[in-house]
């Protein structure tokens, strides 16, 4: 790649105004460093919604998943033990705007927000105004947390944005348009959370779409939000969204949060019935605390999930195909994750669930650097707090001390044995009072250490080698005394440290 030139300078000096353009291309010095590049990279967040790593092949997975995940990894930093600090959207994608825990943050509860005093601290205020700062969220709960930053982000996209609700009605029916199309206004245009009142009425006219459009390319029909009762073809999702991001002028950052692969499941006609296998993934007992689903149910939603994940796979394959052949990637940071994972085992079939096994809480996490070309892996634990500390560094801005992460290995970052980071299921308590009833899971180092309060009498630990025993079959609690009760203690600790400040 090459170098810093004069020409480079100029070409940087002349983004900004000339009062600020010395300071700005001192404070930018190591963006130049990372990226060799003569500007502010562009960054893209695209998030699938409970996307665990565990169903994805380019993390080992028996299916064929995701090829292009692959290939999207051949030139990218792959992360193999990487967290989400939350167990469903609310607490995940807090977590991820914000770097902190949400013991901190609080927003722990279905329909939870970030405590007011620090919605200041997220990622499109920290990023800066030089960027163009974009929001554009399929999942009510991500657009909850996203509208309480909305004075930091300059473009928010409509949710129906690059769905199919003006095709079918355009075709289909003519004759309530007029009438739909404003109620569609009203609801998805307006940006204002109260309009979920209206789902009822949106899914009864959406109901009668779906009946009468059942497309040939998805059997099982089109994919939907549970919440937002907006249809939306995956190819057209992708494609709206590259042609999208391939007219934007640099700088800019955008955070999509998709909802596939999100349940109900809706695969494409290529994908569907193409797992209808004999594999039988290893049986695992029924946990106590499950929804004791049978094991030829968790087997049928694990197949269904598993084609959706290859049909999301495919339209990212051909996203990142479309900002390869517009030059996009050259000086694009693009990262791959998602909110929380989603289990089919121990009797259960969920992501909000007060178990957080690996499956619930190991989510992908893949960045690509521009010009990128070959991959790095990345072992050690890491959380989703620290996606926001990484971003700031990469783009030459201070990482504030609040922040809960740490830069990831790969990027600046150490690898840090003696790390330990969380995540926290707290769904069941007050937001701001101490956490009395719910889960934690602590990971340091190769162990992983899971905390149940509040459900049953007694207070339940486990303890597990990830390293080892991937699966968690074996709970070391008792055997390996000495790791049990050191990070018990600690855990206790920084438990009841959070806990402390909801007392005053
Ligand atoms: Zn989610």
């Amino acid at each position: 790649m090459p170098g810093f030139s004069r020409r480079d300078l100029l070409k940087l000096a002349a983004l900004f105004p000339p009062a600020v353009a010395l300071s700005k291309v001192i404070s930018t010095q190591n963006v130049l460093t990372n990226t060799q590049s003569t500007t502010l990279p562009n960054v893209i967040i695209v998030l699938f919604d409970a996307m665990t790593a565990r169903n994805l092949s380019v993390y080992g997975y028996h299916r064929k998943t995701t090829p292009n995940f692959e290939r999207f990894a051949e030139q990218a930093t792959v992360y193999h033990s990487h967290n989400s600090a939350g167990n469903f959207t609310i607490p995940g994608t807090s977590s991820l705007l914000t770097g902190l825990y949400p013991w901190t943050h609080r927003a722990l509860n279905d329909g939870g927000l970030v405590e007011r005093d620090l919605v200041g601290r997220n990622i499109f205020k920290l990023i800066g105004k030089e960027y163009k700062r974009i929001a554009f969220s399929q999942n009510i709960w991500a657009d909850f947390i996203l509208s309480q930053f909305r004075e930091d982000i300059d473009l928010t996209l409509p949710p129906s944005t690059f769905g199919i609700t003006d095709h079918i009605i355009g075709d289909k029916f003519k004759d309530m348009s007029s009438a739909y199309r404003a109620l569609d206004d009203f609801i998805f245009k307006s940006s204002t959370p109260g309009s979920i009142i209206f789902n009822p009425i949106e899914k009864v006219l959406y109901s009668r779409i779906v009946a009468q459009n059942l497309s040939d390319d998805y059997p099982k029909g089109l994919p939907q939000n549970i919440n937002y009762p907006i249809l939306y073809r995956l190819d057209d999702l992708f494609n709206g969204l590259s042609s999208f991001v391939n007219r934007l002028s640099p700088p800019f950052f955008t955070y999509f949060h998709l909802f596939s692969p999100h349940a109900p499941a809706k695969p494409s006609k290529e994908f569907n019935e193409k797992f209808n296998d004999n594999w039988h993934p290893i049986n695992k007992p029924v946990h106590r605390l499950s929804d004791h689903y049978s094991n030829s149910i968790l087997r049928d939603g694990r197949r269904l999930y598993d084609e959706y994940v290859a049909t999301v796979d495919k339209e990212f394959g051909n996203f990142i195909d479309a900002l390869d052949k517009s030059g996009m990637r050259k000086n694009t940071y693009i990262i791959l994750t998602s909110d929380h994972g989603e289990m089919f085992e121990r009797g259960e079939k969920n992501h909000h669930t007060p178990l957080l096994y690996d499956p619930v809480i190991h989510i992908p996490l893949i960045i690509s650097a521009p010009g990128q070309q070959n991959r790095t892996d990345i072992f050690s634990p890491t959380n989703s707090v620290d996606v926001l500390p990484t971003l700031l560094n990469l783009v030459g801005q201070e990482i504030p001390a609040w922040c809960e992460g740490q830069l990831l290995p790969g990027f600046s970052g150490k690898i840090d044995a003696e790390r330990s980071t969380f995540t926290v299921e707290a769904k069941l308590n007050p937001a701001f009072a101490p956490i009395k009833k719910g889960t934690i899971a602590m990971r340091k180092g190769k162990y992983k250490m899971i905390y149940y309060t509040g459900y049953e009498k007694e207070d339940a630990f486990e303890l597990f080698d990830m390293e080892n025993d991937l699966e968690e079959m074996t709970n070391l609690y008792s055997s390996q005394s000495q790791v049990a009760a050191s990070m018990r203690d600690e855990l206790l600790e920084r438990l009841h440290k959070a806990n402390m400040k909801q007392t005053k």
